[in-house]
């Protein structure tokens, strides 16, 4: 059964060493992260889900997130925008792009999924999207991106909830205060979540995106 994929923020604003909220290590994060996506196939992959911090500048000053973090992600400005192509996905992954107010992809109800490939469409509630995805059979998700300790962690936490096995390759993630392996250890101790430290390693010395 394929896997269900999940990028978390991989934008502008957080990859980028000058972006508003950079995270550390995070710029060299694209062009592997590229590559892997670009050999997904239809065959190991149900779909690849892109999700996007999303942030208005009149509104943001009134969010709980402005307490603690700068400005950022500001929809359709080059810090919002997506530094993975979705166009690297295989025509036949379905692709998603996820639009959220604050860190955590799960915490607002009114939260939907569209297709990189249909602007036009009308898009799927996120937890119906979800919960069709597991009735399908999918019961593993790989989670990727940025940053580690944050929507990363977050995005984990709601997918176990939701009954999927996750699966973090350690080379495709990056955190801020803590990486990967400690949010695991410490905040998945008995979760079914795992670390993968060999994802990518095969095809590292034939990268063309390097
Ligand atoms: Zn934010």
């Amino acid at each position: 059964m394929p896997d269900l994929v999940v990028v978390v923020d991989t934008q502008g604003d957080f990859m980028r060493a000058d972006g508003a909220l950079p995270v550390p290590g995070a710029e060299a994060l694209v062009a592997p992260l590229h590559e892997w996506l670009a050999r997904r196939t239809a065959a190991d992959t149900a779909a690849v889900v892109f999700t996007f911090d999303t942030h208005f500048a009149d509104t943001y000053p009134a969010s709980a997130e402005a307490a603690l973090f700068p400005l950022h992600c500001v929809r359709d400005t080059p810090g919002w925008h997506n530094l993975i192509d979705a166009g690297a996905v295989a025509a036949d992954v379905p692709c998603f792009r996820l639009e959220k107010g604050v860190f955590d992809m799960w915490e607002e109800a009114d939260v939907v999924l569209h297709d990189t490939r249909d602007p036009a469409g009308t898009g799927v509630p996120r937890d119906a999207f979800f919960a069709a995805q597991r009735s399908a059979g999918v019961a593993r998700a790989i989670v990727v991106g940025v940053a580690a300790d944050f929507c990363v962690r977050s995005a984990i936490t709601g997918l176990v909830a939701r009954g999927f096995a996750v699966r973090v390759p350690e080379a495709l993630t990056a955190g801020i205060e803590r990486g990967i392996e400690r949010v695991l250890a410490e905040d998945f101790p008995d979760a079914p979540v795992a670390l993968d430290r060999d994802e990518i390693r095969a095809s590292s010395t034939t990268s063309a995106w390097s």
